[in-house]
């Protein structure tokens, strides 16, 4: 199964493995190369078929351990132009992985991806959202897209071809357990609304006013990195920013929050982004698509009280 040419695309993650195929097509339509996708399980390979891959090749045996399931990646990529990667941290790992296996260039977080000369030509963003670098790779090129970066593809008119294919395993490492890292149990990066809170507030117990409305807007509530890592008045896994999450809600309520852009990074994706903010010279009033300038204390409970009414 090797010297297969083309495009392929690989995430662990379901949801994210079907985003790839969104830019993974339109580098179909440059390339004039077909679309294989690698899955770990028959499944997911029907559905990666059924939304415009050509062809999915399910690993049999695959490794858990990321070095293992690499070898097994690269071993099927074959002459691909291009293969990308979902970008979660095992992803990331991944991709370098492959990457060196290929002794190919990657790109780490692309926002964007186009063919030019012969060429990928992957965006990604720098110095905390700043700037914004192309970076140009010969082909084979590897690169990891974060999630929410495209939408999945409307399913396909008709379905690829699915296949088993065995993979090698490495018997020098073996993965017996998993043990999921205990987490609050909420992912704020697929949440639709979220009400971010800042140091606007002035104690942990007023938080309350941001779980109601997020309750209300049936939403979660994220926070940045000041309340989760200095406060400690929420998980870490809440903050949104640079070093923490990145959100493309349809809803980002901003309050108490001043807009830094070490926070903005991670939010100014979202597709609505309300502020509410006593300063009215507060730097989020220039990202938000809406502004409150007011009192927090005053605000929040009125919006919870509109939307109950
Ligand atoms: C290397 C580096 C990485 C970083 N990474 C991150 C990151 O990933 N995520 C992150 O969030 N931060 C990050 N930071 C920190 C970031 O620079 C900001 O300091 C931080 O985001 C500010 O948090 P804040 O908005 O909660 O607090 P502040 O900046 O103190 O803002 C509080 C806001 O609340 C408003 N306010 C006060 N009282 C009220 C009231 N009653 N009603 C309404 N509004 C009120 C104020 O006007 C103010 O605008 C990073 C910093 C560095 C140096």
């Amino acid at each position: 199964m090797t010297n297969m040419t083309g495009i392929f695309i690989f995430s662990e993650d379901r949801a994210l493995a079907k985003q790839l195929l969104t830019p993974a097509l339109e580098l179909k339509q440059a390339l004039g190369q077909p679309v294989t996708a690698l899955a770990l399980d028959g499944e997911a390979a029907a559905e990666l078929a059924g939304h415009g891959a050509d062809k999915v090749l399910v690993l049999q045996s695959a490794s858990g351990w990321v070095e293992g399931l690499g070898d097994a990646v690269a071993g099927l990529v074959g002459e691909a132009s291009v293969i990308l990667i979902g970008g979660t941290q095992r992803g990331k790992h991944l991709a370098a992985h492959v990457a060196a296996r290929l002794d190919a260039g990657l790109t780490t977080d692309a926002k964007s991806l186009k063919i030019e000369a012969g060429k990928l030509v992957a965006s990604r963003i720098l110095y905390a959202g700043l700037a914004v670098c192309e970076e140009e790779q010969s082909f084979p090129a590897v690169a990891t897209v974060p999630a929410r970066t495209f939408p999945a593809p409307a399913a396909a008119a008709a379905a690829g071809t699915v296949e088993s294919v065995p993979t090698a395993a490495d018997g020098r490492i073996a993965v017996t357990g998993v043990t999921p890292v205990d987490k609050s149990g909420v992912d704020i990066s697929s949440a639709n609304k979220l009400v971010s809170v800042g140091r606007g507030f002035r104690s942990k117990d007023d938080l309350h006013l941001a779980v109601e409305l997020a309750g209300k807007l049936k939403g979660e509530v994220s926070c940045t990195r000041g309340i989760a890592e200095d406060e400690h008045w929420l998980p870490i896994e809440r903050y949104i920013g640079i070093s923490g999450q990145i959100v493309k809600p349809d809803l980002y309520l901003a309050v108490g929050l001043s807009g830094q852009v070490q926070h903005m990074v991670g939010a100014r994706e979202s597709k609505i982004i309300v502020a509410i903010n006593s300063d009215e010279r507060a730097p989020i009033f220039e990202a938000a698509d809406y502004g409150i300038v007011g009192d927090l204390y005053a605000v929040l409970p009125l919006l919870t009280a509109a939307i109950n009414a």
